[in-house]
């Protein structure tokens, strides 16, 4: 290969080589960039994404998140043709499970949203899904949600493919090249520090995954992230498995399954994880694995048994774990640090960097190239977080639920339950006293109703009608036809100044 030149000024540089990187570089060359580079410390893939088990799932929590998985699906099956390079995409579709009527109803739900957006999918009975998969146990199975054009892809190959397209649009990639600083001046960022030398450049892009936080942090960015370990076992070969099983999903008992060359990958979304990395990342980490932990892993294998008896009689041929970054509330962040202007990130990925990669590299760069989001990813939007939100302990402390939350109820109102009492109004036992059920908004412990006498107030999550709806109704009639003071403590406050502002 031969020797790339490095530049001590560019347009664009990129700070990380893992599929999000990638994909960003790839879609700037799409917009006609071609003074792109991208620095990666070590080799591309080394950090989280060469282990990923690859699954692509295109329905989101949102009709927008939905849309760039959509696309991300899309660009996968395209990206042979596009790259030259074979990706080890395959649309053998995903079926989930629901075990109770709550999930059962979630899954419906999400099924019409799917419709929505001409995502196909069919809602199956317990025979039907029998007949979709006669090795899956649907004794206590009340229903499934199949979707044909989901799959699954290989992590390494689709990152390379993507690497490869943005070398072809004009791209340069450099491994074994360490950004040790970002350079700024005031508040605009204008280059990074290198293990090979500055590098002067118009717009920054921070897709340095777990490492991102401290990064950020040394030039006063918030990216709330932390690492957790994440778990999945390899069977040995099973024979006459069929290449186009589909993954299989039981959020109920946290587990997936995938078909992976002739063997079973199982993976689990536990609900207590394991946080990892709290003092900070390893610098020379690079493709490599944590110790397993088989007492944490095997009441999930238990389960993916339960589900799959064929699992019964497969050795193990491998026990994994490697870390992920996850953020406080489950979901990534993209966009323009709000504090330092061209600096973009694109990090903290939950366990869904591999299908988010398509959507977030575009969406990205074309908010690089026109200095605004070209559709409302609010979701995910860097704004959204806050200073406190970097406190580790706070972090740490988050992660161990936010792991699992993937596979979890997705309630209405649900509220988290870890890292609460962040930040309290003075009122706070006041309003406790009175009945107060807490909700937590931007760290902020907020009465969200107030319970009757009698009633614990507590929420009891449901797709129904909730249990606090007369307690809603009450507030509001006391608020139509009395008096009603609100603690306005944790609502935003605006200062307007300037020499047209004035009180009206
Ligand atoms: C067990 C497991 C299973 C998973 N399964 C799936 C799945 O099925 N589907 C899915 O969508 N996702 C899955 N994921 C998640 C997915 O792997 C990640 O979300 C994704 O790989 C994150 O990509 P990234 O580019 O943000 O991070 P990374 O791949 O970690 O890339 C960041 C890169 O930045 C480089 N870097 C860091 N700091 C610097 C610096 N200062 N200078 C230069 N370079 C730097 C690192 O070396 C690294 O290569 C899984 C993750 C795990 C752990």
């Amino acid at each position: 290969m031969p020797q790339t030149e490095f530049p001590s000024e560019t347009e664009i540089v990129i700070i990380g080589g893992g599929v999000i990187g990638c994909s960003v570089a790839f879609h700037l060359t799409q917009l006609g960039y071609r003074d792109v580079h991208l620095l990666e410390r070590r080799e591309l893939t080394c950090g989280t994404t060469w282990h990923a088990a690859g699954l692509i799932g295109q329905l989101r929590a949102t009709s927008n998140m939905t849309k760039l998985s959509q696309y991300t699906s899309d660009l996968y099956r395209d990206l042979e043709s596009i790259s030259g390079y074979a990706t080890g995409f395959k649309q053998n579709g995903s079926l989930s499970v629901a075990t109770s009527e709550a999930r059962w109803e979630e899954l419906r739900r999400g099924s019409d949203m799917a419709r929505n957006l001409g995502l196909a999918c069919i809602t199956l009975s317990p025979d039907h899904i029998e007949e979709l998969n006669p090795q899956i146990n649907i004794k206590d199975v009340v229903g499934g949600l199949f979707l044909p054009s989901d799959g699954q892809t290989n992590p390494i190959d689709t990152t390379r493919a993507l690497a490869a397209a943005a070398r072809q649009g004009g791209a340069t990639i450099h491994e074994g090249v360490t950004v040790t600083s970002i350079l700024k001046k005031d508040d605009v960022a204008t280059g990074v520090k290198t293990s090979k030398g500055e590098i002067f450049a118009k717009k920054i892009v921070l897709c340095g995954g777990m490492w991102s936080r401290d990064l950020a942090a040394s030039v006063g960015v918030t990216v709330p992230l932390h690492a957790a370990e994440h778990f999945y076992a390899v069977t040995e070969p099973i024979p006459g498995l069929p290449t186009n099983f589909p993954v299989l999903r039981d959020p109920d008992n946290c587990i997936y399954i995938k078909e992976d060359a002739g063997k079973l990958l199982i993976g689990a979304f536990e609900p207590i994880a394991k946080p990892w990395g709290h003092d900070g990342i390893p610098k020379d980490f690079s493709f490599d694995e944590l110790p397993p932990d088989l007492d944490h892993f095997e009441p999930f294998l238990m389960k993916a048994m339960h589900r799959l008896p064929a699992l019964e009689n497969a050795g193990i041929h491998t026990w994994f774990n490697g870390p992920e970054s996850f953020t406080p509330d489950d979901r990534y962040m993209l966009g323009e640090a709000p504090n330092l202007s061209n600096l973009f990130v694109a990090t903290g990925f939950n366990s869904v960097g591999i299908q988010s990669a398509g959507g977030a590299g575009k969406v990205l760069a074309e908010w690089i190239s026109k200095g605004e989001p070209p559709m409302d990813v609010w979701d995910v939007d860097i704004r959204r977080m806050h200073p406190f939100q970097q406190n580790k302990a706070y972090l740490y402390d988050r992660t161990i639920e936010s792991l699992g939350l993937l596979y979890q109820m997705h309630w209405p109102h649900r509220q988290p339950e870890t890292a609460r009492g962040v930040r309290k109004s003075p009122l706070h036992d006041r309003l406790s006293q009175a009945g107060a059920c807490f909700g937590t908004n931007t760290g902020w412990e907020r009465p969200n109703w107030f319970a009757h006498k009698g009633q614990v107030a507590k929420y009891e999550y449901s797709y129904g009608r909730q249990n606090w709806f007369d307690n809603s109704r009450h507030e509001h009639m006391a608020t139509r036809e009395n008096v009603t003071l609100f603690d306005q403590t944790s609502f935003s406050k605006y200062r307007v100044e300037g020499p047209d502002a004035r009180h009206s």
